[in-house]
């Protein structure tokens, strides 16, 4: 049994011993001033018992994304400092109003914004990556016996103000568990753990009593958004027990840590998928001129993120090849490609929105590749098109139509992870995934 379910059990049975642990509150959980209050009533009682708790917040509810609005009513593309400086305050409205909650309840709550906290990051606006937390003020605090409230998303680089990315503030927590030795790092959310795929699309998702790092942390790249997926990447760099449990009830949650062994590996463990997707074609490359590597070469230098690459038509002379971006980048994605005409002469670029991307995980269909050929005839019974596919050890993904994604997830949950068919499967298949390890 891994380290993080037996202190799991410890807090669950009340068994008494003093345990330092983060605990994350995220948007919906802080969304309101009586969301507020509860949270404050849940710190509170952890720390009664005994326990030492740092607590790290998102903004409340919509409010980024409210920020956001903001500022594109001033410049659609704005100014990525002020951008940042704007968006930082949605968790310094929340922490303040936490670290008030718990004043009232008699315990002393004290506010830190990201720079207070000493999270340093990259020079990187809208995604930085913590590279350091200086936990002396932090340290300070919990010396002083307060209680730490920090902001979620953000750090400092030098003088200035980052962010972490959307859905940061469950790295802000791991990186601060990781840097003051947490015994546990608890991830509030809205849901009550990590289940098989997000249960706002298959009713009958089944939650996860525990989950390997790297499931984890392919589920949270393919679209899952239950975690920030540097939060699951730090986790693991740093043995961090992790625990996804709901704000709004007492229920276990879902243990994140390292893979129990694989006697314990489904073929397949969930479902992830990611809504707005685009896929462009770059049409009639020429071979001569390292025609691939410029593309994406180009690419890269100019910051576009690239998912599933495909090689569709190799010519005697000339390649096509197709590759998906996020449908809000299009049109730079295109700009980009245009700019690129004058180093190489591509014949055309077509650009087709509306798509989506749907991915099996599970570190039991290494070795397995009679998974890939069942999501392809699921999908195809749904007679739902695959666009594009792409596979790692551990994933299948297929790029489908928008609007055939909810049904492409719910067939294939239906096939590989609701009850009698999955555990078939999963039987049949052990032995292989035995060998593999
Ligand atoms: P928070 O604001 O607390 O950080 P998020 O909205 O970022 O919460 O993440 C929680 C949401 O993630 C859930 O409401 C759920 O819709 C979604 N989700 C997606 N995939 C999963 C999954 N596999 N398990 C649980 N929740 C998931
Ligand atoms: N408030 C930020 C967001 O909405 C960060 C977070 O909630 O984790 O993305
Ligand atoms: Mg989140």
């Amino acid at each position: 049994m891994a380290v993080g379910s037996i202190l799991l059990d410890f807090l669950v049975t009340k068994e008494w011993r003093r345990v330092r642990i983060v605990q994350k509150y995220g948007g919906t959980s802080v969304g309101s001033i009586e969301r507020i209050e509860a949270v404050a009533d849940r710190v509170a009682k952890t720390c009664s018992a005994g326990h030492q708790c740092v607590v790290v917040v998102s903004a409340m509810g919509h409010a980024t994304d409210e920020l956001v609005q903001l500022a594109r009513g001033i410049d659609p593309v704005p100014e990525p400092r002020e951008m940042d400086a704007l968006l930082s305050t949605g968790e310094q409205v929340s922490a303040a109003l936490l670290a008030m909650a718990l004043h009232k309840r008699g315990w002393p709550g004290r506010s830190f914004t990201g720079w207070q906290a000493g999270i340093v990051t990259e020079q990187v606006h809208g995604s930085a990556r913590i590279e350091d937390v200086k936990t002396e003020a932090l340290r300070k605090s919990l010396d002083a016996g307060e209680i730490p409230v920090v902001t979620g998303f953000q750090g400092i680089s030098g003088e200035t103000v980052t962010t972490l990315g959307r859905g940061g503030s469950d790295t802000t927590a791991v990186a601060v568990a990781a840097a003051l030795h947490a015994d546990l790092c608890e991830i509030y959310t809205d849901v009550d753990g990590v289940y098989t795929t997000d249960p706002r699309v298959v009713a009958n998702a089944r939650k996860l009593e525990q989950i390997s790092y790297d499931e984890m942390l392919e589920m949270a790249n393919l679209g899952a958004q239950v975690l920030h997926p540097r939060a699951v990447e730090n986790a693991k760099q740093f043995g961090v027990n992790l625990v996804v449990r709901s704000s709004f009830s007492n229920e276990e949650g879902t243990l994140v840590a390292e893979s129990a062994g694989y006697e314990q590996h489904e073929v397949v463990t969930g479902i992830a998928f990611e809504r707005e997707v685009a896929r462009i074609a770059v049409l009639g490359i020429p071979r001569a001129q390292h025609g691939l590597a410029t593309v994406f070469g180009y690419l890269a230098q100019r910051g576009v993120n690239v998912d599933v690459i495909v090689q569709s038509l190799v010519q005697a002379e000339t390649v096509d090849v197709s590759f998906t971006v996020k449908e809000d980048d299009t049109q730079r994605t295109l700009r980009v490609l245009e700019e690129l005409r004058g180093q190489l002469s591509y014949r055309e670029i077509v650009a087709e929105q509306g798509l989506a991307k749907v991915s099996i995980v599970g570190a039991g269909m290494i070795s397995n590749p009679g998974v890939a050929a069942r999501m392809f005839s699921v999908l195809a019974d749904g007679e739902i098109s695959i666009k594009m596919v792409s596979t790692s050890e551990i994933k299948v993904s297929c790029i489908v139509e928008s609007q055939e994604l909810d049904r492409a997830v719910q067939q294939l949950h239906g096939a590989f992870l609701t009850e009698n068919l999955g555990e078939s499967f999963t039987q049949t298949t052990s032995s292989v995934a035995k060998h593999a390890y």
